[in-house]
C-alpha cells in the first residue's frame, strides 16, 4: 500500500445567525462523507470546522433578543452541534470564531500584511443610522433605484433592473433596523492592496491544479482580467468582533478572521491530540481542502490564497465548489415550507435517506442540486431498502444458526468482480463524483439480487438435505452485502454500525472489500433500514410550513427556538383507567380518533423520567397582549408567596387575557427559561389542541392552591 496522505479538510463556517437548513446540508454531507472515505482509505484526515460569529447581523440578533453577542453566539452554536451530530457529521475539532487562538492568530497575519507594506489607511464616506449610532451595511439599506425608479431596493443592487450602485446613490433611502432616515458620515477604514498580489492570484488559480475548470475561467473572466480592487478590511465601532491592535475603536470585518478561524479550530485539534499546528498549516506533506458554496467563492479563491502566502501558510491544495440545493425544482422557500430545517427534517425522517440522496446528485461539479420530493422518495426506496438491505434481509436468517461457510463458494466471479470494481468506486469518490461512486455500487447491487432470486434460498430451507447449499448461497448474498455496504460506509454510517453488530466484524478499511468473510457465525437478522413514507415528509414540510407562518406572525429572528406553543410538548394523558374499551363500543362518549393519528401516543417512559417533569398548580396573575405578537399572551404566574414567573404562551387567538386573570392553570415550571424577542419566558403551560383558535389549557378542580405539584 501507498503511504498515507496527510488530509486536512474543511466546510464553510456556519454564520452563527441562524438554524441549520438542508440546503446547508448539502455541503456538510458531502463534505463529510469524503473525510470518511479519505480515513476508510487508511489516510490521516482531519475534519475542521466552526461557526462563523462576527458582524453587524449578530449584533443586532443580539440586541433584539436582549442578550449578549456572547450568550447569543453559544445558543446558536449549540444548536449548530446539535444538528450536525443528528445528520452523523463528525468533525475533529468543531470551534468558534470568536476565540483566543482565532484573535492571536488574525494580529499574527495582519502583522505580516503591515510588514509587507500591503495595508493603506483611507477615508470612507457612508450611510449612517443616527438612531441606532451604527454604519449601515448595503443590506440595511432601503430605498428607491437610481437608476429604473423601482422602490424598496437594497443599497448594493436592484431586483427590477438588475444595476449595481453603492447605498449612497439609492433614491429615498431608509434604514432597515430603524426606519430612520440615514445620514453620511465619514470614518478611516483600512485597505489591502491585494493588486499587489496579482501575479501570484492569476498563477496559482489558473494553473489547473486547484480549482474546477468553470471556476478559474469565472475568476479570470470576472476579476483577474483588470487590476483587483482594494480590499476594505476594517469596521468602525460599535462592531462585533476583534479590536485591530494599533486602530482602537475599528475592528476586523468578518471576512478576515472568519477564514483564520480554519487554522485556530486546527489549533484546538492539536493541542487535543497533542499535535503540532505547523505540521497541518505550513508543511508541504498536508494537502488542504476547502468545501465551499458557489457564493463564496471570491473570498476563497482569491483573498484567502492572499493570507496564506502573506502569512506563509501552506495554499489549499483545491477548493471544492458546489452549487445551491433546490427543492422540487425552486429555490427553497418559506411559503412553500421547503426551507427545511435540520431539526424538522431529523423530527420526522430518517438522516441517512437525505445523505444518500445527496450522494446519489453530486458529481463535483458547481451545478445547483435538485431535492424532487417524488424522486427522494422513489431513490432511496428502491435502492436502499429494495436492493441493498434487502440482500441481507432475506437472507442472513438462514444462517444464523449455521454461520458463514468456511470457504467462500463458487459465485460465479461476483465477489472477485465486485472486489476490482472497489478502485472505480474509489477514484469516482476522490473525485467528489459520488453520484458515480452510487451508480457503480448499485450495479453491484443488481447483480447480487438476481443470485439470491435465482437461488431461492427460502426453498432450501425446507429440505434438510439441502442445508450445505442453502449456506453456499447465503454466504455468498452476505458477502456481496457486505462489500457494498464497505463501499457505501462513507455515506452511511448509521447502516455500517448495524451491518457490524451482525457480522461480529468492524468495517473500518476499504480494503476488506477484497477478502470474503467466512467461517463466522451471523447474528440475529436486525431490522436495517424502513422504507421512506411521503407522509413523513409531508408532515415535515407541513411543519415547516406552520414554523415559518409562526415567524413571520411573531418575527423571531432565530427559528432554532420558536415560541413556547402551549400545544408543543403537553398533551392530556391517555386513558389509563380501562374504560377506553368500553368507550370504543358505541359509548354515548364514542369520540373521534383522529386526535390519535395525528399524534400517535409517545414511546414508554419510566416513572422517573415522568417525575422530572415539575408540573405545578399557578395562578395567572396578570395577563397581557404582546405587541406585534400574532399568538403571544404574556402571562404573569404565581406560585404562591412571593415566587412569579413570566411565561410567552401562544393562546392568543383562544383567550381574552381579562377572562385568564384570576383563573388556575397548570404550569412546567422547570422547564429551561427561554429567551425570546419580547423577553424571558420561564416555563410553560399545559394545553391541548393543535393551535390557533383551538387551544385548551387544562383546569384543575377547585380547592387546588397555587405551587402544589401536579402528580
Ligand atoms: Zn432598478
Amino acid at each position: 500500500m501507498s503511504t498515507p496522505r496527510r488530509i486536512l479538510v474543511t466546510s464553510a463556517l456556519p454564520y452563527a445567525n441562524g438554524p441549520i437548513h438542508i440546503g446547508h446540508l448539502v455541503e456538510y454531507i458531502q463534505t463529510d462523507i469524503w473525510v470518511r472515505f479519505q480515513k476508510l482509505r487508511g489516510n490521516e484526515c482531519i475534519y475542521i470546522c466552526a461557526d462563523d460569529t462576527h458582524g453587524t447581523a449578530i449584533m443586532m440578533s443580539a440586541q433584539r433578543t436582549q442578550c449578549t453577542e456572547e450568550q447569543w453566539i453559544e445558543q446558536i452554536q449549540q444548536e449548530h452541534m446539535r444538528d450536525f451530530a443528528g445528520f452523523q457529521i463528525e468533525f475533529d475539532n468543531y470551534g468558534s470564531t470568536n476565540c483566543p487562538e482565532n484573535y492571536e492568530l488574525c494580529k499574527e497575519f495582519w502583522h505580516a500584511f503591515k510588514a509587507a507594506g500591503l495595508v493603506e489607511q483611507r477615508e470612507v464616506t457612508q450611510l449612517f443610522d443616527g438612531q441606532q449610532g451604527i454604519f449601515l451595511a448595503d443590506r440595511f439599506v432601503q430605498g428607491t433605484c437610481p437608476h429604473c425608479d423601482a422602490e424598496d431596493q437594497y443599497g448594493d443592487s436592484c431586483d427590477q433592473c438588475g444595476a449595481t450602485y453603492s447605498a449612497r446613490e439609492l433614491k429615498n433611502p431608509t434604514s432597515t433596523l430603524t426606519g430612520s432616515v440615514p445620514i453620511e458620515k465619514s470614518a478611516d477604514h483600512l485597505f489591502i492592496m491585494i493588486e499587489q498580489l496579482h501575479e501570484f492570484l492569476s498563477d496559482w488559480s489558473q494553473s489547473g491544479e486547484h480549482l474546477q475548470t468553470e471556476i478559474a475561467n469565472y475568476l479570470q473572466g470576472h476579476f483577474l482580467h483588470e487590476p483587483l480592487r482594494d480590499w476594505d478590511i476594517s469596521r468602525p465601532a460599535p462592531y462585533f468582533g476583534f479590536e485591530i491592535p494599533d486602530h482602537p475603536g475599528h475592528f476586523w470585518f468578518v471576512w478576515w478572521d472568519a477564514p483564520i478561524g480554519y487554522i485556530a479550530s486546527t489549533q484546538q485539534y492539536c493541542v487535543r491530540s497533542g499535535d503540532d499546528l505547523d505540521s497541518w498549516w505550513r508543511s508541504p506533506d498536508t494537502e488542504i481542502h476547502h468545501f465551499i458554496g458557489k457564493d463564496i467563492t471570491y473570498f476563497h479563491t482569491l483573498f484567502w490564497p492572499a493570507m496564506l502566502k502573506v502569512a506563509d501558510y501552506t495554499l489549499p491544495t483545491k477548493v471544492h465548489i458546489h452549487g445551491f440545493l433546490t427543492v422540487d425544482g425552486k429555490k427553497m422557500s418559506k411559503r412553500d415550507g421547503t426551507f427545511i430545517k435540520a431539526e424538522t427534517y431529523l423530527k420526522h425522517v430518517d438522516p441517512t435517506y437525505l445523505r444518500y440522496f445527496y450522494a446519489s446528485k453530486l458529481n463535483g461539479k458547481v451545478d445547483d442540486l435538485d431535492l424532487n420530493i417524488d424522486e427522494f422518495v422513489a431513490k432511496v426506496n428502491s435502492d436502499l431498502v429494495g436492493k441493498v438491505v434487502n440482500l441481507a434481509s432475506r437472507t442472513a436468517k438462514f444462517v444464523q444458526e449455521l454461520g458463514l461457510a468456511t470457504e467462500y463458494p463458487d459465485d460465479g466471479g461476483l465477489f472477485v468482480q465486485a472486489a476490482e470494481d472497489g478502485d472505480a468506486i474509489a477514484e469516482a469518490y476522490e473525485s467528489c463524483n459520488y453520484s458515480l461512486a452510487m451508480r457503480l455500487i448499485m450495479e453491484l447491487a443488481d447483480r447480487a439480487n438476481p443470485y439470491v432470486e435465482t437461488h431461492e434460498p427460502w426453498k432450501l430451507r425446507k429440505d434438510p438435505a439441502r442445508q450445505d447449499e442453502l449456506q453456499n448461497i447465503c454466504t455468498v448474498a452476505i458477502n456481496l452485502f457486505r462489500q457494498i455496504i464497505i463501499y457505501l460506509s462513507p455515506v452511511l454510517p448509521e447502516l455500517v454500525e448495524k451491518t457490524e453488530s451482525l457480522l461480529g466484524e468492524q468495517l473500518n478499511r476499504w480494503e476488506q472489500a477484497k477478502t470474503p468473510l467466512t467461517g463466522r457465525p451471523v447474528a440475529k437478522f436486525q431490522h436495517m433500514l424502513k422504507r421512506l413514507e411521503e407522509k413523513d415528509l409531508q408532515t415535515m414540510i407541513d411543519e415547516t410550513r406552520e414554523e415559518n407562518d409562526a415567524q413571520a406572525d411573531d418575527d423571531v429572528e432565530s427559528v432554532a427556538n420558536p415560541p413556547a406553543e402551549s400545544t408543543e410538548q403537553q398533551q392530556e394523558p391517555p386513558e389509563t383507567d380501562g374504560s377506553a374499551a368500553e368507550l370504543a363500543v358505541g359509548h354515548p362518549y364514542s369520540d373521534s380518533d383522529q386526535p390519535l393519528k395525528d399524534e400517535p401516543l409517545a414511546d414508554e417512559i419510566s416513572f422517573d423520567d415522568f417525575m422530572k417533569v415539575d408540573l405545578r398548580v399557578a395562578r395567572v396573575v396578570k395577563a397581557e397582549h404582546v405587541e406585534e405578537a400574532n399568538k403571544l399572551l404574556k402571562l404573569t404566574l404565581s406560585l404562591g408567596g412571593n415566587e412569579t414567573r413570566q411565561v410567552f404562551a401562544g393562546i392568543k387567538q383562544a383567550y381574552d387575557p381579562a377572562d385568564l386573570e384570576g383563573r388556575l392553570v397548570i404550569m412546567v415550571a422547570n422547564l429551561a427559561a427561554r429567551k425570546m424577542r419580547f423577553g424571558l419566558s420561564e416555563g410553560m403551560i399545559a394545553a391541548a389542541g393543535p393551535g390557533g383558535e383551538e387551544v385548551f389549557m387544562l383546569a384543575i378542580d377547585e380547592g387546588a392552591l397555587p405551587g402544589q405539584r401536579v402528580h
